[in-house]
């Protein structure tokens, strides 16, 4: 399949793979996708792809343990790059092209869905951000994690060199409502895209203090990404081990494209 990779979540440990990401992306008819299971971080560099860019991969319908409606196990041997990421030029235009043509209307209308055919992927656009809260969480991972970690090192010792993921020790929701009259108005949903993580780590190893750095990922999340002069829509999915939880994964948010206004010496014209 020809996959356009959209999004990616932060990292957490496992058994088999040492770590684990989710990637989503959508195909040319504007059909989500999950290849799920993917360690990123030992797929070779010339098969590390990047978000908005087309790939192509061999995957198979999960079946079992995830029957949600998009996800396909990758075969990592056979994934291939074509060509250059989609850049964000005209205001992410060829990106939405792609990405919007699947879109729904609201979480409630995605619910819906779900409850029909298992959707458990999505983009919608939330009718206001009303805020971005964090807390603090735990800074290790849950034990169960853990073991799984210890148990894929024994197995493999290529990896006993390598670094867990880190843990970010903070839980970042956004709180919004959607254009929907069923909506209650009061979502309060987790973040779990890679971008926020990538964001803590890289404000705390230049020195910021863990308190400093989430306050900046909120900023940035919240003041930039929602910002009004963006057609900000969010990214959302499914948990595997919690099919009622709905999480934010990632974020679209082109600048909104300024109505074409006549240049001061043109004649502005009325019939
Ligand atoms: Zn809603």
């Amino acid at each position: 399949m020809k996959v356009l990779i959209t999004v990616k979540t932060y990292p957490i440990p496992s058994a088999k793979y040492d770590e684990l990401v989710c990637t989503a992306g959508v195909r040319e008819d504007g059909g989500f996708v999950r290849l799920y299971p993917v360690n990123f971080r030992d797929l070779p560099f010339s098969q590390q792809y990047k978000k908005y860019q087309w790939i192509e991969v061999q995957a198979a319908k999960h079946r079992g343990q995830d029957a949600r409606k998009e996800s396909y196990r990758p075969n990592f041997d056979t994934i291939k790059l074509l060509g250059e990421p989609i850049p964000a030029t005209r205001n992410w235009a060829e990106r939405a092209k792609y990405v919007l043509r699947g879109k729904s209307d609201s979480i409630e209308h995605l619910k819906e869905q779900q409850a029909h055919d298992r959707t458990s992927l999505g983009i919608f656009k939330p009718k206001k951000v009303h805020d971005l809260v964090y807390k603090q969480a735990s800074s290790d991972w849950k034990a169960s994690f853990k073991a799984a970690l210890a148990q894929a090192r024994l197995w493999e010792d290529r990896k006993v060199s390598k670094k867990p993921p880190r843990k970010v020790p903070f839980k970042f929701q956004y709180v919004f409502e959607c254009d929907d009259p069923r909506c209650k108005k009061n979502h309060r949903m987790m973040i779990e895209d890679w971008e926020v993580g990538a964001l803590y780590w890289k404000l705390v190893d230049r020195g910021a203090s863990p308190d400093d750095a989430a306050k900046s990922v909120r900023e940035k999340f919240l003041r930039e990404l929602c910002a009004d002069d963006r057609d900000t829509h969010f990214y959302v999915g499914t948990i595997l081990a919690h099919p009622k939880t709905w999480v934010v994964i990632g974020v679209f948010w082109p600048k909104i494209a300024k109505a074409k206004m006549p240049r001061s010496d043109e004649p502005l014209l009325f019939n």
